[in-house]
């Protein structure tokens, strides 16, 4: 990873239920990111049941190369293996981290076996060259050790969707259908089964972890990637209470 750091916020109290709540993991995506920052702030004067963990930027490499190009990075030759993966300078499509992987389809959970998954360096669905083999990833996994949680959300555009009940059924399936129901309750958005994506954050957290854990899909998709900041009050005002209300069903 170039830059060095992935930023955690902790909210509330560490005594009781946890969540945690992921955004900017893929690239072009980062209003997830502008939209978790502003829910830090908004969720900062509330009186929690609970704590909350935020992660609002889990691919700062490929963030920065979605706003600046890669000029930035020192490392020549890496620099000249992005330029031609990319067919471009503009890398405002890129979805990938620094390496050219998909993080959202490189964790160990039916890794390689998505519908949409590609087996060589590419600015957006390559599993990388075996699971878990990114940093960013890695040190996520960690912290989840570390850091017992009871539930997470993970942002990102488009498509107004949450996505829910990876590869379940039954009992369990029936109960995050509720839970999904009343998340889809406060933004309108379409509650859609997990099908035939694999080697996701939220995918790894409910198979491993049995907890609940959803991923939504911020703004219409009519608007292109990556959404214009001009929109951001719009997706916060449909989704500021999600997080919370998340806790609070815990
Ligand atoms: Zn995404």
């Amino acid at each position: 990873m170039l830059c060095e750091i992935i930023i955690c916020f902790h909210i509330g109290n560490k005594d009781v239920k946890q969540i945690v709540v992921e955004g900017g993991i893929h690239a072009r995506e980062y209003i997830s990111t502008l939209f978790l920052l502003k829910e830090i702030h908004f969720l900062k004067s509330f009186d929690l049941n609970g704590g909350i963990y935020f992660i609002p930027m889990m691919n700062p490499d490929g963030i920065r190369m979605v706003l600046d190009g890669v000029d930035f990075i020192n490392d020549e030759k890496l620099k000249e293996i992005l330029l031609l993966i990319n067919e471009s300078d503009d890398f405002s499509q890129w979805k990938a981290n620094a390496n050219a992987v998909d993080l959202n389809v490189n964790f160990d959970v039916f890794w390689g076996k998505g519908s949409q998954n590609v087996k060589k360096l590419a600015k957006a669905n390559f599993i990388g060259y075996y699971p878990n083999s990114e940093i960013e990833n890695i040190n996520f996994l960690k912290f989840i050790e570390k850091n017992k949680v009871d539930g997470s959300l993970s942002f990102h555009s488009k498509g107004e969707v949450v996505y829910y009940g990876f590869k379940m059924s039954g009992k369990r399936l029936k109960e995050e259908k509720k839970m999904v129901k009343n998340i889809c309750k406060i933004n309108g958005y379409t509650p859609v089964k997990t099908k035939n994506s694999t080697g996701g954050l939220s995918d790894y957290l409910s198979y491993f972890y049995n907890i609940p854990a959803f991923t939504i899909e911020l703004g219409s998709d009519f608007l292109n990637h990556p959404i214009s900041e001009k929109y951001l009050y719009d997706i916060f005002k449909k989704n500021k209470d999600i997080v919370l209300t998340f806790l609070n069903c815990l």
